[in-house]
């Protein structure tokens, strides 16, 4: 065990990144293993947050839809397209994840007309499913799904894409990294077997956006949504972002018409006319406050420097597969994430039949053991998520020593194993 101690405090003061530590609040003491859920709070949301209510909003009132908000989701806009490898005016600021994806989907669909089948997999992230199912019930009833299965519930294999594109696929929609495994798919691969089909391709990047590199001029992605709270630190229900295609703004039509997607949303029209360009995907009056919160987190993903998080994330990645090898697999821990690298993200998947009720320990130990944040996916997944911004080597060493004592003690036998409210 001492081998591996004195290997991550090594790891740590070798690593470039760690400074970066100190932008995000913590208690020092609590190890967080859930960055890929929700990111940890950078110091600098408190205080822009406290002048956004108390400055812009509290004095300033009307006044700062000039002075301070009308352009903000565009400027937080500009540095997401950075990290995810897209021009400027090719990503929009706002809404949900899940609502990007109904419009997206939607006018991808509608695009595509004359083909009839939604491609999938079942690794996708549920609320993607539901959107594309209440597509084909409510809106596209000619439409179906087809819905590729994993073999061994981690990954899909490129042939299995390959098999299932036809010329009557209209959109193939996937996690570039999936929830609960972390494999990732080769974006450049599928968008090329995709177009080859005729498909379109509606990226989800939730579980990629600000931990793995992501190219989507590059790899001429057609469509994309994700979400800025996971491993972009935005907080809780932060404004998600859409990609669009520069030469598929002005295809591709917004099914929800609103003033904030018109021309001249300040005209006060009667009939609607859509905006140009990315802005044509605004629905309504976009979140003040959460913007100006979330744009910290971006700027520390910026300056650290994608890549540069990637490789601490696979370094961190190698060390924990070490120590769980030795300390953890015999105690029947299983890996459900793919054993190679560039197949997955920044997160693991332990799974274990006590799963749940481990992760109940590790959050509530009982007996003054640090506390350990990682979260659970039914129904033995264990994740542990790296957040390469924050997450030190050791603290990946405390987190499996307490795994195993928890094992040694049998302190999982205090809780239920009745899995409820995980979120
Ligand atoms: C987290 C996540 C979402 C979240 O969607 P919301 O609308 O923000 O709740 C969607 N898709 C994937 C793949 C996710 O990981």
């Amino acid at each position: 065990m001492n081998k591996f101690h004195e290997e991550a405090i090594l790891l740590d003061q070798k690593d470039p990144l760690a400074k970066f530590k100190k932008d995000f609040i913590s208690d020092g003491q609590t190890v967080y293993l859930d960055g890929n859920s929700l990111g940890r709070l950078p110091e600098k949301s408190l205080d822009i947050s406290e002048d956004v209510i108390r400055n812009q909003w509290g004095e300033r009132l009307i006044r700062s839809w000039n002075e301070h908000w009308l352009n903000l989701s565009k400027t937080v806009a500009g540095k997401i397209a950075k990290i995810v490898g897209a021009r400027e005016d090719e990503i929009w600021l706002g809404d949900s994840t899940s609502l990007n994806l109904f419009k997206l989907a939607y006018a991808a669909l509608e695009f595509q007309s004359g083909k009839k089948e939604i491609l999938t997999d079942d690794l996708n992230f549920p609320t993607d499913l539901y959107i594309l199912q209440g597509l084909v019930q409510n809106h596209f009833t000619g439409h179906h799904i087809n819905q590729i299965c994993s073999k061994d519930g981690i990954s899909i294999s490129k042939e299995q894409i390959k098999k299932n594109l036809s010329i009557n696929t209209a959109m193939l929609t996937l996690s570039l990294v999936t929830y609960k495994s972390a494999f990732m798919y080769d974006m450049g691969e599928v968008n090329k077997m995709a177009h080859e089909a005729g498909s379109l391709v509606l990226w989800d990047l939730s579980h990629a956006a600000g931990a793995v590199p992501v190219y989507l001029n590059k790899t001429k992605a057609d469509l994309a949504v994700g979400c800025t709270y996971k491993y972009l630190n935005g907080g809780p229900g932060a404004p998600a972002f859409l990609y669009v295609r520069k030469d598929l703004q002005e295809k591709l039509k917004n099914p929800i018409w609103s003033w904030f997607g018109h021309a001249e949303p300040f005209l006060f029209e009667e009939r609607f006319t859509p905006a140009q360009g990315i802005s044509k995907f605004a629905i309504g009056t976009p979140a003040i406050i959460s913007t100006a919160a979330m744009e910290p987190g971006i700027t520390l993903v910026l300056e650290a420097g994608i890549e540069n998080l990637r490789l601490k994330s696979l370094k961190q990645y190698n060390f924990l597969l070490r120590m769980i090898n030795s300390e953890l697999i015999p105690y029947g821990f299983v890996l459900a994430s793919p054993g190679n690298a560039n197949e997955r993200g920044s997160h693991l998947s332990l799974q274990h039949e006590k799963g749940f009720q481990i992760c109940q320990a590790m959050i509530e130990p009982k007996n003054g053991s640090r506390i350990i944040i990682p979260d659970f996916r039914p129904p033995n997944n264990i994740r542990l998520g790296i957040a390469p911004l924050y997450t030190s080597f050791e603290e990946l060493y405390e987190a499996v020593v307490r795994i195993r004592e928890i094992m040694d003690n049998e302190e999982f036998a205090h809780f239920e194993n009745a899995i409820k409210n995980v979120p």
